[in-house]
């Protein structure tokens, strides 16, 4: 039977909720959700893990360390109204505690597309339930309707915002402790996602919380210490390092639809707990490990060097390099950026049936990895060079980005050491056309570009692009044109 209770906050406000006979239940709370679902109410299911650490952490969460709130309203050093704004679509932040009738937390509710429809599936009824990533990344897929499902270009963009918001924690020197499919929410249509569960952070200086972890997530050198004493040194407990290893998880399990430790080794026979122990832990191996390919399952549709060296070498630090030795592992600034320079390399797959709608651009690749459709030939590479500070008038290659008709050109595209962050700024400043089989770079806003002959491109005007092309701005950019591959294939 449903009848609505009254939570009162820490700030005073007095916020009603629905309580219900079988609330949600995680591991540490329930949910009560408020009668128009904006917010929700949590308790704990053991009142008594809400002790003075928990209370002095989650007081911390909501105040100092909180980048959903601007730095004048009390929120994070160096957090505005407009970082907070975006970060508050980014993390499912709690913004109250409840002090009335029992201890508690105050969050927003998750935003609907997050909440799957009556129409997600034609099999299951999932109306109203939260989009954990394993119903996209398992064989759960099948079940979901195909306009859910999304493509690799809406798996990078959800990776990428799941790096930015690892990011963020990190730097204010926060850790988020239980990075899981649980804990984060993805909507491949859209390519958005969500952090969730926030008051478990660790917290610098106070006391970590009691996690435990979700299966899968936990890096190997936790699992292995598992079973030592609390108190033992040896003991192993969550911290930024190891939130770096389920990120790489959760990146690659959005990209290939697999686990990238489970696969066909057996590390013990005694017990299939013990074999999980040690697959995950102790003996943890990379499926695509090409030096140790014991754990490597038969079938691989797409494997890590069809995303470019970008993204290949990112995760081979993280799962051959740092699986076993944490300080290798890469942070979540480089993979922020990996996948946004890996975004610009982006190419449509021509053909209609291929599921995964896109490829990354790499010269040496001639057919889409997830098809075997042959590569499109309708797109053109631009090099980026930037102009070296030591040796004036020498550049050096940066980045590369594909591009077709009507590909849009930002600051970054024209001005040197900007990577494109929530704060960068995402005005159009030019972009490309294809014309028959010419292309042409139309100039709206650069000032100080000129073409490859050194006539000044003013905005407003355009330049035939051709291969070998080399165009300047004035900031100390050269892009260099590619059209021809011919000789590759
Ligand atoms: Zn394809």
């Amino acid at each position: 039977m449903e009848r609505v209770s009254v939570a009162v906050t820490k700030s005073g406000k007095r916020l009603p909720y629905v309580v219900t006979d079988n609330p949600p239940r995680g591991g540490m709370k329930y949910t009560y959700f408020a009668p128009d679902r904006s917010y929700v109410i949590q308790f704990y299911n053991n009142p008594a893990d809400a002790d003075y650490n928990t209370r002095s952490r989650i007081e911390a969460i909501i105040g100092k360390y909180n980048p959903t709130v601007p730095e004048a309203k009390g929120g994070a050093i160096g957090i505005d109204e407009k970082t907070a704004d975006y970060y508050s679509k980014r993390y499912c932040w709690p913004f109250d505690i409840v002090v009335s009738p029992e201890f508690g937390i105050v969050s927003k509710a998750y935003p609907k597309k997050f909440f799957f429809d009556s129409a997600a599936s034609p099999v299951l009824n999932l109306f109203g339930r939260d989009k954990k990533s394993n119903w996209f990344t398992s064989a759960n897929r099948r079940f979901l309707h195909k306009s859910e499902l999304g493509d690799l270009r809406s798996a990078l963009a959800c990776s990428v915002l799941l790096s930015r918001s690892v990011r963020r924690l990190h730097q204010a020197g926060l850790a988020h402790s239980d990075l899981s499919n649980n804990n984060v929410l993805i909507d491949p249509a859209t390519g958005d996602c969500i952090v969730i569960d926030i008051d478990s952070l660790v917290v610098p200086g106070l006391y970590p919380p009691e996690v435990a972890g979700t299966r899968g997530y936990i890096a190997p050198e936790v699992v292995s210490s598992m079973n030592l004493d609390r108190r033992d040194p040896r003991r192993i407990y969550p911290s930024a390092k190891t939130d770096l290893h389920a990120l790489a998880v959760l990146i690659y399990e959005y990209i290939f639809f697999r686990h990238p430790l489970i696969g066909p080794k057996v590390n013990s026979t005694v017990s299939a707990e013990e074999d999980d122990r040690l697959s995950l832990g102790e003996k943890a191996l990379f499926i695509e490990n090409p030096y140790d390919r014991s754990n490597r399952p038969k079938d691989l549709s797409g494997e890590i060097d069809d995303l470019g060296e970008i993204l290949s070498g990112l995760f081979k630090r993280a799962f051959i390099d740092g699986l076993h030795n944490p300080a290798l592992r890469p942070t979540a600034l480089e993979w922020e950026r990996g996948l946004v320079r890996t975004w610009e390399l982006l190419v449509e797959c021509d053909n209609k049936n291929c599921d995964r709608r896109w490829q990354i651009f790499s010269p040496e690749t001639r057919f889409c990895p997830f098809c075997g459709n042959k590569i499109s030939d309708k797109n053109i590479t631009l090099n980026f060079f930037y102009e070296t500070k030591t040796n004036p008038g020498e550049y050096r290659k940066i980045f590369s980005s594909s591009v077709t008709d009507n590909s849009p050109l930002f600051c970054w595209h024209f001005t040197p050491n900007i990577i494109p962050d929530e704060k960068t700024d995402k005005t159009l400043l030019a972009y490309i056309i294809k014309h028959g089989s010419d292309f042409y770079l139309v100039n709206s806003k650069v000032h100080g570009l000129y073409a490859p002959d050194g006539r000044l491109i003013a905005p407003g005007r355009a330049c035939a692009i051709d291969d070998g092309d080399i165009l300047f701005s004035d900031k100390g950019v050269l892009i260099q044109i590619q059209t021809d591959f011919a000789n590759l294939i």
